[in-house]
């Protein structure tokens, strides 16, 4: 599996709000394949395990149906999203403080 993130025009999605949070966007992070009904995902603002539904729209994610294994991937997805949020405020802050 490719690990490195990807914003190319394979990962678009139909311009859509995060439904936890709202935050607007049309792409999807990911390897090489594109983005397809069942993939699991995490806003990249908020964190929320996501699904894509039907026509690629985000739903959240009932974590209920998920597998041991599967929530320990979702949770390491959630960890990264938000680690990278801090690395920036971080970043921000000593520029600005
Ligand atoms: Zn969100």
């Amino acid at each position: 599996m490719n690990s490195r993130l990807s914003i190319d025009s394979d990962h678009l999605l139909p311009q859509q709000r995060c439904p936890a949070c709202g935050h607007l966007t049309n792409r999807a992070g990911g390897g090489a394949e594109r983005p397809s009904e069942g993939d699991v995902m995490v806003c990249i603002s908020c964190a929320t395990a996501l699904e894509l539904g039907p026509g690629n729209l985000m739903i959240r994610l009932n974590t209920g149906k998920l597998s041991t294994e599967e929530l320990a991937e979702v949770w390491a997805m959630q960890q990264a999203v938000k680690l990278a949020k801090k690395a920036v405020h971080a970043k921000r802050n000593k520029r600005t403080g």
